[in-house]
């Protein structure tokens, strides 16, 4: 190098030096929220399930192995995902209200910090302005669409993304809410499904009260009575969504996002008759609280078992933290989750093993020890005190930020009936 080189050199050195490096980029934020997800039916990770590929994403993922939903349906569940909020804090628990614009959700914090944000759902209770989207900059929605489609949906938009900024991608499967109509090649595969010969066998007045999106026929609309048929059928929902959720996973990574923060979660769960209801929305056993919840985080860190109980309203605190928004929400302490049916109020809370439902009207405690009992068959003479405490409270906390009445017209009634539900 000649000293005029050197010199240019060195000149060179001395004008870069004085910047600082960039602040490392805030990581891409993935979560796949899934429609009526049980997680004793995806068994993930255990011989048998219908999920091998979940399964194998769960190997390098957070597994939170006691994960309640913050209600047993749709509404009150997705607006707690989307904010932190339980569901007596935000009281969007009825299909009426609409999420108070003051209350900040985890898209609006992310999209004030630079990020893109992107909703993509199937489930009617969507289409219908009640919050939901706030903070997304694309939020689309479908009363119905089969997973395939979302997905193609999702890579056109995501291929079109604004590449210089993270990004939080949200999408919403329906796929194994009822009616149980499993994509083929599952549909009445008669493979035999775990619980199936303990499950009951309905009566003509029990099917006959079903609503219908729940009802199994055979041909010549011959009812479906033994339950067995049922849990067949929801394990093959699975075994579709399973096939989706892989086909989703390699397409993300090879369109840049294999780094990114990914969270799968049940919305909730669903009844088959272990407590002699069906659907979801009407009780709090663990059928329809207990969800899968998985968190993969970059280069698989923290990747494990988490055995401690917490609410899926956990996962806004993960990715706020994730962006560096916030400090990583702490785990332990009661988790809560609460319905409201035709005028009953309901509310539960876990601590440890340790499980009770309040029936707030009445005032009648139920209480489980599910470490001895799992299956919420033999009620405790005592409840826990400290959690008795913990639900009380819970039954009447007010939100902050009262939700808002959206005008029932009879088009959201319909959606709603055809949901299952009764408005
Ligand atoms: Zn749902």
């Amino acid at each position: 190098m000649t000293p005029a080189a050197v010199i240019t050199a060195l000149g060179l050195l001395a004008c870069a030096a004085p910047e600082r490096p960039a602040p490392p980029r805030p990581p891409d934020l993935v979560v796949v929220s899934v429609e009526t997800f049980r997680a004793d039916r995806a068994r993930l990770g255990q011989p048998g399930s219908p999920m091998p590929k979940l399964s194998a994403f769960a190997a390098n993922a957070q597994r939170f192995e006691a994960a309640w939903s913050p209600a047993p349906w749709t509404l009150p569940s997705m607006v707690s995902l989307m904010t932190g909020l339980s569901a007596a804090e935000h009281g969007v628990t009825r299909g009426e209200l609409s999420l108070n614009p003051k209350v900040e959700t985890l898209a609006e914090s992310l999209q004030s910090a630079g990020y893109e944000t992107m909703f993509f759902g199937v489930n009617s209770l969507f289409t219908a302005s009640r919050g939901l989207d706030q903070g997304f900059s694309t939020y689309r929605a479908w009363p119905s669409l089969n997973g395939n489609d979302l997905q193609r949906e999702v890579e056109r938009a995501v291929d079109a993304r604004d590449r210089t900024r993270p990004l939080l991608l949200w999408l919403h499967y329906f796929e194994p809410h009822c009616p149980y109509e499993a994509a083929q090649p599952f549909r009445g595969l008669e493979t035999p499904t775990w619980g199936e010969d303990a499950a009951p066998t309905l009566d003509q007045a029990q099917f006959d009260q079903l609503g219908r999106c729940f009802q199994l026929t055979d041909p010549g609309d011959v009812p479906v009575l033994p339950v067995g048929r049922y849990l067949r059928e929801y394990d093959a929902e699975l075994r579709g969504l399973d096939l989706l959720l892989g086909d989703l996973f390699v397409s993300l990574d090879r369109r840049g996002l294999q780094d990114a923060v990914v969270v799968v979660v049940g919305d909730h769960g669903e009844s088959f008759w272990e407590h002699g209801d069906f659907g979801h929305g009407r009780t709090l056993f663990e059928e329809v609280l207990h969800v899968p919840l998985l968190v993969r985080w970059p280069g698989g860190r923290d990747a494990g078992a988490v055995t401690t109980p917490v609410s899926t309203s956990v996962v806004p605190g993960f990715l706020r933290a994730a962006a560096g928004l916030a400090d990583a929400p702490t785990l332990g302490g009661p988790v809560l989750a609460g319905t409201d049916d035709e005028g009953r109020a309901l509310r539960a809370g876990r601590l440890g093993d340790q499980k009770l439902i309040l029936d707030a009207q009445t005032g009648v405690v139920t209480a489980f020890d599910l470490g001895a009992d799992p299956a919420e068959r033999a009620p405790l003479a005592t409840p826990d005190a400290a959690l008795l405490q913990a639900v009380r409270a819970q039954a009447t906390t007010s939100p902050t930020h009262p939700p808002l009445a959206l005008p029932l017209a009879p088009p959201v009634e319909a959606q709603l009936r055809a949901l299952g539900y009764k408005p």
